[in-house]
């Protein structure tokens, strides 16, 4: 075959790239048949660069869905997943000490305590902490503290071992509203063995969320052990402010709330109806 010279621009980078002798195979002496010919360098119009970085880019693309999925999965819900970031926490002067603790809250050297009243933005902090912890590879379970019995009853003694080993081995543990659920004699002591064992292997990353204060548990549990285990080992940080999520419902006399939660100048008065 006579050399001819044909050239190709690539469709995406416009680069310039000549067709390519491609030797014939020879079977014994003889070339296989539609072998030993000039090709094109492109596939559909694109230069073997550009295909490489498509393919780069669609396995990104899967990757970060797969992602999604998973801390769709991890969180609970969609809902969560949309609300719960940092960049959407609304800052306040009561919570912002709490949000820049969260920010840069570092799950192999730290544990975080927060507590405050309902509504003050807790639980959208540690789920946006377990998110970004998760989303940097860390093994990250996210434990209603009232679901902690149930989690680990009704199973046999080597799969509640098996249980309590797993909250123990995670490297972000969000333990939420701790104080809030159910107090029994079982959780509890569930709860101190994943403590002690933690903190035994200088295992950090766990994170509490509860309406009390360490104090505040320990009257309530009216026994120190866990709120004492807690204190020796977390950074304690109080979130103040009103229920945010009552702030713009209309209150029972119309009145409707601001984002401090008071009811505004506006709000006609309370109380009885006049006239
Ligand atoms: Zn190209």
């Amino acid at each position: 075959m006579t050399a001819f010279l044909k050239i190709d621009d690539c469709k995406a980078c416009h680069r310039a790239l000549p067709w390519e002798w491609v030797p014939a195979i020879l079977l014994g002496a003889k070339p296989l048949a539609g072998t030993g010919v000039w090709c094109s360098q492109l596939t559909g119009g694109l230069c073997p660069t550009c295909i490489a970085t498509m393919e780069t880019n669609r396995k990104k693309e899967q990757q970060a869905l797969a992602l999604r999925e998973r801390v769709i999965d991890l969180l609970g819900g969609e809902k969560p997943y949309r609300e719960f970031t940092f960049e959407t926490f609304e800052v306040t002067p009561g919570n912002r000490l709490a949000y820049e603790r969260s920010r840069q809250f570092s799950p192999s050297a730290e544990n975080l305590y927060l507590w405050g009243p309902c509504g003050v933005g807790k639980t959208h902090l540690v789920y946006a902490i377990a998110r970004h912890c998760f989303e940097e590879t860390l093994s990250v379970t996210i434990l209603p503290a009232g679901q902690l019995g149930r989690k680990v009853r009704m199973k046999d003694p080597v799969q509640e071992q098996a249980a309590i080993d797993e909250f123990v081995r995670a490297e972000v543990l969000v333990l939420d509203e701790l104080g809030g659920g159910p107090d029994t004699a079982f959780s509890r002591q569930v709860l101190q063995e994943i403590l002690d064992a933690r903190d035994f292997h200088d295992r950090a990353g766990l994170v509490v969320t509860s309406q009390y204060s360490l104090d505040q548990l320990a009257a309530k549990m009216g026994d120190d052990r866990i709120p004492s285990r807690l204190v020796g080992m977390c950074q304690v940080v109080e979130l103040k402010g009103k229920d945010h999520r009552l702030a713009g419902r209309p209150l029972a006399g119309g009145a409707v709330r601001d984002a401090s939660g008071q009811a505004g100048d506006s709000a006609p008065p309370r109380g009885p109806a006049v006239g």
